[in-house]
């Protein structure tokens, strides 16, 4: 969904829409999304500045990055965003950039693309560490065993080599 600034009326507006979750493809294939994306939320434009602001929902299924369990969890973020056209983006680098004005983003001055939004968001909006739970004990890297569900004796074999040599030696005798 793009809005269209020249349809805003008065330059302001507002905007409400639902994706299907495969309609928002996030570049981090750790996130599948399990229902709709909400959104909605208000534009201002005043001159060459555009500004969004409103709230994405939905749910995420990510992996247990010690288990690799599937884990779901609720996804919500509010967001404020500033727009400025590339014209104004160099006219005001010329003049030094505060740290505030770096972070705007450039547009072409005639829409804002809704979709980017959201993807940004849901993206931002994600864990970076996933845990199904803190004392998750994961996967046994010899067996592959779920550690949480069972347990495995490949700790306890990993003997020094120095004895592993010895018990040759002694199997050697017999
Ligand atoms: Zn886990
Ligand atoms: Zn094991």
């Amino acid at each position: 969904m793009r809005i269209e600034l020249e349809k805003l009326e008065g330059g302001r507006g507002s905007f409400a829409h639902v994706y299907r979750p495969e309609e928002i493809e996030t570049i981090d294939e750790r996130v599948r999304l399990t229902q709709p994306v909400q959104v909605k939320g208000g534009v201002k434009r005043s001159g060459n500045e555009v500004f969004v602001n409103g709230h994405v929902e939905t749910r995420a299924q990510l992996e247990c990055d010690r288990c690799l369990k599937p884990v779901e969890l609720p996804v919500s973020a509010d967001f404020e965003l500033e727009y400025i056209t590339g014209a104004e983006y160099e006219s005001s680098s010329a003049a030094a950039l505060n740290e505030e004005e770096m972070s705007v983003s450039v547009f072409d001055g005639e829409s804002i693309d809704v979709d980017e939004i959201v993807k940004e968001q849901v993206l931002l909006a994600v864990p970076a560490r996933m845990l199904c739970r803190e004392e998750c004990k994961g996967i046994c890297p010899e067996c592959g065993i779920d550690r949480n569900s069972g347990q495995c004796n490949c700790a306890a074999e990993e003997v020094d080599p120095r004895w592993a040599a010895l018990k040759g030696l002694k199997n050697t005798d017999r």
